[in-house]
């Protein structure tokens, strides 16, 4: 797509630090990453949500996910990481292309996910089960 900046990488018009590439994938290094070692991961073909990616893209994309949580956590000597993978503005998607972020994680580092912890009001809970699962 052409006002991309994803798509501008995986085309060579725009510089990416870029870590692997087949001909359905990349991966290359966030250039403002919350550590070092942060890396996107995304198909080629420009979809912007989870939702559009077919099983083979998913599946490839995820697998490519996990070896380079591997890679990344060895070279920087990190011992667990966060994949994270947003989807729309509410979800804090910026870039329109859909992407999982591989983010090398250590004690202290400083980064807060600010993951709270509601509680659901009585029958709540169950009523959601019912409808989410009325369709899966
Ligand atoms: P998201 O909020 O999930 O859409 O994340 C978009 C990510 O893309 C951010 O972490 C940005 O730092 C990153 N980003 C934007 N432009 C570039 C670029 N030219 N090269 C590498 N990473 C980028």
């Amino acid at each position: 797509m052409a006002d991309c900046v994803f798509c501008k990488i995986i085309a060579g018009e725009i510089p990416a630090a870029t870590l692997i590439e087949t001909d359905k994938v990349i991966s290359f290094l966030d250039i403002n990453p919350v550590n070092p070692g942060h890396a996107l991961v995304m198909p080629k073909r420009h979809v912007a949500s989870l939702l559009d990616l077919t099983q083979d893209e998913l599946h490839v994309t995820s697998f490519l996910a996990k070896r380079v949580a591997t890679a990344v956590c060895e070279a920087t000597g990190s011992p667990a990481f966060n994949i994270l993978e947003n989807n729309g503005r509410a979800a804090g998607q910026l870039v329109d292309h859909v992407h999982f972020h591989v983010i090398p994680r250590s004690p202290d580092d400083g980064f807060d996910l600010g993951w709270r912890q509601l509680s659901y009001e009585e029958g709540r809970l169950q009523a959601l089960r019912d409808d989410i699962r009325k369709r899966l």
